[in-house]
């Protein structure tokens, strides 16, 4: 338990524009006014973003048109986990499917009664991990950037082929406005194995599916709030209006470590979050200090393991009004971009990704507690599980032909 949370910060903290995320320049349409429109702002960035709009395509539309004599056996069955997994839960992004009108009569339960049924409520939708905490303005994006509502760009054909009707109120760049006091942090365990083959359709599978799963969860959760009476949005993969990662920080789900992702006491590295924001009165947990910046000057484990680089072994710059270490989102995302598939390696060869057996326990508990012994941890963890990656082999239910 910590009053405050580790990261640092300077000055006043920049709202982040989610125009800016690697996420909403892969899925620029060159030539179309907003990648015009954008890269009259940012010209430095044209050449990388051309590069990852190639990564996407490549994904999807291109790929398509190479047709099924183009594409092998191996692909093909790469395709099809890529869109079982991640196209279906772009209909949960739908605006009626994150937000909506609350209840007319408002449930009353103490705040602390209340933080307590809800975090039951999302443990039992399948959530390992809940904690609640403030939602704090400086981590609500400032301007909308993703898909799929946007009214002159890409309508992303893979999850969208048009926008629906009645859906055409969000545009790309428009002020984001969210005043909920609240955020229900939720985080998903990621199978291990899986994600341990490295750069392969098992991580495509097993990302996919615990985002869908997330994703449902943070959506049967809003409503159940709203069905409550009061205001309560979802927070997905397909439609997020603020930084999961900093949000579950302050609600203490973990810690910002070295990968510039939370990781945890008991799930590590090894999940995703999904968030509800809401007005329901809640009691917040607090944020925690499990050492980790400590332990990320005394371990290099991902920094070393990550094949693009992305991951900084220096020290932490200031980004935004906030000390962190900076994640190289572009050189990770054309790594994804080489391989054809999501990587997971930095999130399984971090020390703190492991089973939860009593030794583990353990561990952890020396880890957060015993400054000095975690050299010689970091130094365990690469005698006992290596201290560079080998990827597992994928299962045979997802191995291709190749
Ligand atoms: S996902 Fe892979 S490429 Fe990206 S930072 Fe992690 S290890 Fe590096
Ligand atoms: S691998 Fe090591 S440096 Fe990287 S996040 Fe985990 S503990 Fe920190």
């Amino acid at each position: 338990m910590s009053k405050h949370p580790t990261y640092r910060t300077e000055g006043a903290i920049e709202r982040f524009d989610e125009r800016d995320t690697v996420f909403s320049r892969e899925a620029f349409v060159w030539g179309s006014p907003n990648e015009v429109e954008y890269h009259r702002r940012h010209p430095e960035r044209i050449e990388v973003d051309r590069r990852l709009a190639a990564f996407i395509n490549a994904k999807t539309e291109e790929a398509e048109k190479a047709g099924p004599d183009v594409l092998g056996p191996g692909d093909r069955l790469g395709r099809a986990v890529y869109e079982s997994l991640f196209v279906p839960p772009a209909a949960l992004a739908l605006p009626d499917m994150v937000d909506g009108e609350p209840a007319p009569v408002e449930v009353v339960w103490p705040p602390r009664e209340a933080s307590d049924r809800i975090k039951d409520y999302a443990s039992r939708l399948g959530a390992d991990d809940v904690r609640i905490g403030p939602l704090r303005q400086e981590w609500v994006y400032s301007h909308r950037g993703s898909r799929p509502f946007f009214h002159e760009g890409y309508t992303n054909s893979p999850y969208f082929t048009g926008i629906p009707d009645g859906y055409q109120g969000a545009h790309y760049g428009d002020p984001v406005t969210l005043s909920h006091a609240h955020a229900v942090s939720m985080a998903f365990r990621q199978d291990r194995d899986l994600i341990a083959t490295g750069s392969t359709r098992a991580v495509d599978f097993e990302v996919g599916r615990i985002y869908a799963k997330g994703a449902l969860a943070s959506v049967q959760l809003a409503r159940f709030i709203r069905s409550l009476g009061f205001p309560a949005r979802a927070h997905h993969l397909r439609n997020y209006l603020v930084m999961l990662v900093p949000v579950a920080v302050d609600a203490g789900i973990g810690e910002l470590a070295r990968t510039g992702y939370v990781v945890s006491r008991t799930l590590g590295a090894n999940f995703r979050l999904s968030c509800v924001t809401t007005d329901l009165p809640l009691a917040h947990d607090s944020p925690v200090d499990i050492g980790m910046q400590d332990f990320c000057n005394k371990c290099m484990k991902c920094a070393t393991n990550c094949p693009s680089q992305a991951i900084p072994r220096d020290d932490q710059t200031l980004v935004h009004g906030v000390w962190k270490w900076k994640l190289d989102e572009e050189a990770c995302l054309l790594y994804w971009g080489r391989t054809g598939y999501t990587c997971g390696i930095c999130q399984v060869v971090c020390p703190w990704t492991k089973p939860q057996n009593a030794f583990h326990r353990i561990v952890a508990s020396l880890a957060v507690h015993q400054s000095w012994l975690r050299r010689g941890l970091v130094l365990g963890d690469d005698i006992v599980y290596g201290a560079r990656f080998k990827a597992k082999p994928v299962p045979s239910w997802l191995a291709g032909n190749e």
